[in-house]
This record gives C-alpha cells, sequence and structure tokens, in this order.
C-alpha cells in the first residue's frame, strides 16, 4: 500500500492542519460511496498520525510509514468483521475496548481502523454502544476511526463527538495518474477505459482494470445501449443475457445502464456539458439522446429500475432479463 491519497484535498489539508497544529483528533468517522477510498484515508490519517517526521503528511520512509505500508505497525489496528460484514462483538468489539487501556507498543497513538460499519447489520447498534463508552472518553493514547457509506448509520451520540470527513470522487486527471502509477502494465486504451467506466471512484477503475465483476457489468450496459442505438433487438438481448444466471452482475449492470439512460434524459433537456459526468458510457448517452426524446430516455431509465427492483424481489432472473430486454427494445421502436 501506498501512502498517497488521490484528490481529496480538503481531507488531506484537514489531516495536515490537525498534525501540525497536535490537535489530532481522537474520534473519525470517514464515509462516501464504495470506492472512493475510505480505507485508504484511514490508514492515510493514522500513517500521518504516527509518522516521525511530524508534518502533517505521512513521509513514506520513516519506520512508522513503512509498517504502515506493509500492514505490520503493531499500534494501527484493523478491526475484521465476519464474511458477512457483521462486527462479532465478543470476537471483535469487546476486544479493542480491553485493549484500548493497554499502552501503545512504540507510537504516540494506538490507531484502531473499524470499516463498513453500515454492513455490521446484524450488530450496528451493538457495536456503536459499546464504542461509545471509548469514543466518550478515550484514553490519552487512543484514536478510532470508522467508516460507513453514509454518515446516517451513526447514532447521535457517536456524531456529536467525532470528526466526520466525506470522500469524494477524482478529476478524470487523477484517475489517470493513479491508474498510470498503481498499473504500470496496462494499455493506454485500457487506462482510458476504465477512466471513462469508473467516473472518478478509483475502486471502480481499479475493478474494470483488474477484470472483476465490474468490468462485466459495464461492458453489459455499454453492450444494451450499442444494441439499441443499433435497433438489434438481439443486440440488446445478447448483452442481457451475459448476466443470466448471475444475480448481482445482472442488478450492477442494470444499474449502471440506468445512469447511462439518466445521462441521456440529462442531455435531451440541455444539460449536454457539465452535467453529464455520471454514467460508464458518455458517447452511448449522448448518442441516445440524439436519438430518443428526453420522455424515450426516462423510460429506459424506469425500466431498468424496474429490472433492479425485480432483481432485489428475487424474481426469476432469465424472466426479468427476458421482460428487460423486451421494455427496453420497446422503446426504440
Ligand atoms: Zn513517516
Amino acid at each position: 500500500m501506498q501512502l498517497k491519497v488521490y484528490g481529496n484535498r480538503e481531507a488531506v489539508e484537514l489531516v495536515r492542519r490537525m498534525v501540525v497544529k497536535d490537535r489530532e483528533q481522537r474520534s473519525i468517522i470517514i464515509h462516501g460511496d464504495s470506492g472512493l477510498g475510505k480505507k485508504h484515508l484511514a490508514s492515510y490519517i493514522a500513517a500521518s498520525y504516527l509518522c516521525s517526521e511530524h508534518n502533517g503528511q505521512p513521509c513514506g520512509v520513516c519506520k512508522s510509514c513503512r509498517m504502515i505500508m506493509h500492514g505490520t505497525h503493531p499500534d494501527v489496528i484493523y478491526v475484521r468483521a465476519n464474511p458477512n460484514g457483521n462486527y462479532i462483538i465478543d470476537e471483535s468489539i469487546r476486544p479493542i475496548v480491553a485493549d484500548s487501556a493497554v499502552m501503545p507498543n512504540e507510537s504516540r497513538y494506538k490507531v484502531y481502523i473499524i470499516p463498513d460499519i453500515d454492513r455490521s447489520v446484524n450488530t450496528i447498534i451493538a457495536v456503536q454502544n459499546i464504542l461509545l463508552k471509548l469514543i466518550e472518553e478515550p484514553p490519552e493514547h487512543v484514536v478510532v476511526i470508522m467508516t460507513a457509506r453514509s454518515k446516517e448509520v451513526f447514532l447521535q451520540t457517536i456524531i456529536s463527538r467525532t470528526l466526520s470527513v466525506g470522500v469524494s470522487a477524482v478529476s478524470e486527471q487523477e484517475s489517470i495518474e493513479y491508474l498510470t502509477e498503481n498499473f504500470p502494465q496496462a494499455a493506454q486504451q485500457d487506462i482510458d477505459s476504465a477512466v471513462q467506466a469508473g467516473r472518478g471512484n478509483i475502486g471502480r477503475c481499479r475493478q474494470y482494470l483488474e477484470n472483476g465483476g465490474f468490468h462485466d457489468a459495464v461492458d453489459i450496459a455499454r453492450g444494451i445501449c450499442d444494441g439499441l442505438l443499433t435497433g438489434s433487438e438481439y443486440g440488446v438481448l445478447k448483452a442481457v443475457f451475459a448476466a443470466d444466471g448471475k444475480k448481482q452482475l445482472a442488478r450492477q449492470a442494470a444499474e449502471l445502464f440506468s445512469e447511462i439512460a439518466r445521462d441521456a434524459a440529462s442531455c435531451c433537456v440541455g444539460n449536454s456539458e457539465r452535467e453529464l459526468s455520471v454514467s460508464c458510457y458518455e458517447q452511448g448517452a449522448r448518442r441516445l439522446s440524439a436519438m430518443l426524446s428526453s420522455a424515450g430516455c426516462s423510460r429506459l431509465y424506469d425500466t431498468a429500475l424496474d429490472c433492479v427492483g425485480r432483481i432485489d424481489a428475487n424474481c426469476n432472473l432469465s424472466l426479468t432479463l427476458s421482460y428487460f430486454a423486451a421494455k427496453l427494445s420497446q422503446v426504440v421502436k
């Protein structure tokens, strides 16, 4: 892991000021969508707090920074949930409270990083109630950093005692910079395609290049769009059925396609430049908007969301996909 944060200048500056003024916040919530780098920012904050240079950002070369980069710092503790994302109170949360009374091994602080609290559906309240004690009266040496997609999952009593830091999407230029530095083997064309698909979400850009599920979902969403643009019912069906038997993939592809349709609708009503920055297929969205009215684009959008709803309601996937493809093709007829 490298200790560099792309974009998110406000957050980086906030951390810098806290450290140089010796006013490190001891409980922090980092919130923002998946893929925007919440856990990375948590590690960055830990490194900034513990770096022996103490100048507001991790130097990347001192012993402490190197240990954090290698994930071996004894005073930076990543708390783990079970495979379903739930924190087991007696296994992972109570032990933190007990351990927090023990002095750090070699640093000023002991940093507990508790990621994805919002995924701990079964224990989300219990986790916070137990952590509250630690957050209300933290020992001098304790720092607690929690992450979640939304701040709203936190109890008011936690929020009122915590610094909230939001992470946001990065610019196209920053995405390119990130991918070029981290995927030196990747061809320029693939990097461009990943940047287009990820739209400032570095996690998604990475997933795209690593050929994960996101890559396939983007291909399907783009394939649907191309099928519609060429008036090929078969093309739409073929694209959609690449997700047959794969519920998560189908859901993600339908969602991505809904974003393309939303961009197209937005383009129809004249937001052609700045506003068009959501979907994974900007060219496709522009061409759809030239072919359809805004009402037509909105119908595509509604159809895609309807498909997501049916998938969530556990409807038969093959039937849902056939219905989805047919409904979409009707719109362009
Ligand atoms: Zn350092």
